[in-house]
């Protein structure tokens, strides 16, 4: 059995290290490309949203390269997603690829699912060698995402734009490379402390700017343009509350406990939008409410077509909590210049709003 998966940002890494330690041959795609979207867009239907073309590119590549067992997250919802995975099968075998596609079903079955899931990839082996490949996998999961909030905040005020950058990419393959849970530890506290050191602009007072909107377009720089760095470049420090290994943690222990992270958001959301509408949409909306006093403006991303986030974003401008929101659309026609040239023109915004001394957030004076 060779088993494949699409790519979401960097998480093939955790991936990577629990089926290393089952024995299992992970065969892994090339990082998301021009190519693998071209790929995508050729056999997916003109209107499915950008995750389900660049994930069915992904797959192609994938099975190019061997992989004949293809893992996909799937769940049951009021959008999408619950289709990909029977979709893109039937694609890969009219394209003649001899594929099982598994459906990671991972919101409904939680963590005793996916657990049992692996079980079956990894031939049966025991729980104790299943749960501890797990764990290791979890805590490299855990180790990237806390180094790259500390590359989110580096990049507004660095000196020399891209040194976090440069960082974070050494760190992931360094994590990628640690064998154990000390080389782990020890390349993370190594790199938050190159990142600390990093020389910053005492002057800098960056703008502060959160990210949301849909789950895989906030997660996949290749969809977004790597927007997050973008914004480093103009000066402007990212916020965003949808990590990995957040998701991970809620969804599979604390959800199934009775605790949920999002209800906040939803009670954030609740005058505007009473109920879950798929997606993300919902988080959306309620993010804009519940961080209009933290952030100087918002980014929501939303794959072109995708109902719930468009559904998010004909409400945002209706709310009385005035935080500016650029809506960018996300899928095969976006282009580079065009994010940037919104990107510019929306800093700009923020900027002025503050000179003039009406912007929304709060700010603490020393
Ligand atoms: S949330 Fe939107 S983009 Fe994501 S799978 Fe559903 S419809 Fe597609």
């Amino acid at each position: 059995m060779r088993v494949g998966m699409p790519h979401m940002g960097s998480l093939y890494i955790p991936f990577k290290a629990l089926f290393q330690r089952l024995n299992i041959d992970f065969v892994i795609p090339p990082l998301t490309n021009q190519r693998t979207l071209s790929l995508g867009v050729k056999h997916s239907p003109e209107g499915l949203c950008i995750p389900f073309k660049l994930t069915l590119g992904n797959l192609i590549e994938v099975a190019e390269l061997g992989a004949d067992t293809l893992l996909m997250p799937g769940g049951y919802g009021t959008c999408r997603l619950g289709y990909y995975a029977k979709t893109q099968e039937q694609i890969l075998h009219d394209l003649g690829y001899n594929i099982e596609m598994i459906q990671l079903g991972v919101s409904e079955h939680k963590l005793f699912g996916l657990l049992k899931l692996i079980k079956r990839v990894a031939n049966n082996a025991p729980w104790s060698k299943i749960i501890s490949a797990f764990r290791f996998g979890l805590s490299k999961m855990n180790a990237m995402d806390r180094i790259e909030r500390a590359v989110q905040k580096v990049r507004a005020v660095e000196l020399v734009k891209g040194t976090a950058n440069q960082l974070f990419a050494r760190a992931m393959s360094t994590i990628d490379n640690a064998d154990d849970y000390r080389t782990l530890k020890k390349v993370e506290a190594d790199y938050i402390d190159q990142l600390n050191q990093v020389a910053k602009d005492p002057e800098a007072r960056p703008m502060i700017v959160g990210i949301t909107g849909e789950f895989y377009v906030v997660l996949e720089p290749f969809s977004n343009f790597d927007i997050e760095s973008e914004l480093g470049k103009l000066g402007v420090e990212v916020r965003r509350i949808t990590f990995i290994s957040e998701w991970t943690k809620f969804s599979l222990f604390l959800n199934p406990l009775g605790v949920n992270e999002k209800d906040r958001i939803h009670k954030a959301a609740l005058p505007y939008l009473k109920r879950d509408i798929g997606g993300d949409g919902w988080e959306s909306v309620g993010e804009k409410v519940l961080h209009n006093k933290e952030y100087d403006g918002m980014i929501h991303l939303a794959p072109f077509t995708c109902m719930p986030e468009i559904i998010a974003q004909n409400i945002m401008p209706s709310t009385k909590e005035n935080m500016p929101v650029l809506t960018i659309l996300c899928d095969e026609q976006l282009t580079k210049t065009g994010i940037l040239t919104r990107l510019e023109a929306f800093v700009d915004l923020l900027e002025r709003k503050q000179r003039l001394g009406n912007n929304n957030r709060q700010r603490v004076t020393a």
